[in-house]
């Protein structure tokens, strides 16, 4: 008579089911917990290059429609010449 035998296995395969289900929550819960949050500086073209820049530190000309953000002076000014002129 071995009846005993069946059910301490059945008790092991479920106390191995048990452990790696709970092992596997804890791992997901883990990875899964943190949420990426990237924050990127909102960053202005300048019209003149095409260049994207920092407002903070971009060169900044007030004209009509607001204000322009360019890289350098030397893009401001070639950018006002030319829109200056012809229209
Ligand atoms: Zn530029």
């Amino acid at each position: 008579m071995t009846a005993g035998m069946g059910i301490i296995r059945l008790v092991l395969i479920g106390m191995a089911v048990y452990i790696g289900y709970s092992l596997l929550r804890k791992i997901f819960a883990v990875n899964g917990g943190g949420k990426v949050n990237q924050r990127i500086n909102r960053l202005v073209q300048d019209p003149q290059c095409k260049v994207y820049v920092d407002p903070q530190y971009a060169v900044i000309k007030k004209v009509n429609r607001g204000e322009m953000f360019f890289c350098s002076e030397e893009c401001a000014r070639e950018f006002l010449k030319g829109s200056g002129k012809g229209g």
